[in-house]
């Protein structure tokens, strides 16, 4: 298939290398240069702008940082038009982002006006996963147009799911996140005072990973530096799934809350945790450096 790839990023750019991977001709844009570069050299052919890579695409399927990206991308802004204004054929767009359901469902709604399809489809599984190619599509949107991108959603993933009509793949998601921070947090904390009380990190990591309290996070990303090879702990944080994006995850969360009057008391201390995290200056490292965040002043 002809693919429209908008977003080259850490999860953006194994994604669409997977895409290559499954033979489909796939046309990238980011702002960055350098993104575009390291795609044309595993295959991809470059486009100047957004509308430029849509042209002529059966998909378009974007992967950028928030709901204001994909507003802007979709919707146009500054007055200036957005893809559903500018282009001639009707792509099936697939936006994987994470956003707020609400976004997403004003992005579909804009969509179906001028006779597009849109499915909001967000991803979890983390940048290890998106290598690989066994990310979690979580999929909102008309059952139709699932069906019909369901095959390049196997390119890039292991499970598939139709989590109900559009926004639902947000909520869905959204509360997947919610708990993954809590786990990272919990996780965190307990390694903290596991070896401040003695315990060899990897040594307790190993316990805690076959008792009641393994987890994810033990089990493919441990926030201990060194204790698990690959891992972003393990390469001072960088890369990943970065603060800022799980504070900003957190934060949909939270709107999710008020907007259902809902109590979610762990999520608001977790995303407490993380913005506190990211005013320290971590906003750009992998989230499991809130580990980091347990361990100050470790040395006095
Ligand atoms: P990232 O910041 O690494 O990449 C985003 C990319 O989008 C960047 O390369 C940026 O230049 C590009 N971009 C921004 N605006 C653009 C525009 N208007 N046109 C073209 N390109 C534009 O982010 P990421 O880690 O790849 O995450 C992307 C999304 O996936 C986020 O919503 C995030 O919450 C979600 N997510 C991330 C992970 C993860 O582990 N990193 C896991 C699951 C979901």
């Amino acid at each position: 298939m002809n693919i429209a790839f908008i977003g080259l990023g850490n999860m953006g750019a194994p994604m669409a290398i997977n895409l290559l991977k499954a033979g489909h001709d796939v046309t990238v844009f980011d702002l960055v240069e350098e993104a575009i570069q390291a795609l044309e050299a595993e295959g991809a052919s470059r486009a100047g702008s957004a509308e430029a890579a849509a042209s002529g695409a059966e998909v378009v399927i974007s992967m950028l940082p928030a709901g204001a990206h994909v507003q802007s991308l979709y919707l146009g802004r500054d007055g200036a038009p957005g893809l559903l204004d500018a282009l001639d054929g009707r792509p099936l767009l697939i936006d994987s982002s994470t956003i707020a359901p609400d976004d997403a469902r004003l992005v579909a709604a804009a969509a179906a006006e001028r006779g597009f399809t849109y499915l909001d489809a967000p991803v979890s599984g983390g940048v290890g996963g998106a290598k690989a190619g066994t990310l979690t599509f979580i999929v909102g949107g008309d059952p139709a147009g699932f069906e019909q991108g369901r095959p390049l959603l196997e390119a890039m993933g292991k499970n598939i799911f139709h989590a109900g009509e559009s926004g639902a793949g947000q909520v869905a998601k959204i509360c997947n996140n919610m708990l993954l921070g809590i786990l990272m947090s919990g996780t965190a904390e307990a390694l903290a005072l596991g070896v401040k009380n003695g315990m060899d990190p990897a040594v307790l990591s190993e316990i805690m990973k076959q008792s009641s309290g393994g987890n994810w996070a033990l089990n493919v990303y441990n926030p201990w530096p060194g204790v698990m090879e690959g891992s972003a702990a393990s390469r001072d944080y960088q890369g990943g799934f970065l603060t800022d994006l799980m504070a900003k995850d957190l934060g949909l969360a939270w709107e999710l809350a008020l907007g259902s009057k809902s109590s979610v008391p762990m999520g608001s201390q977790a995303r407490n945790l993380f913005a506190l995290h990211s005013a320290q200056g971590s906003g750009q490292l992998d989230f499991s450096s809130i580990q980091a965040l347990y361990r100050q002043g470790e040395d006095k």
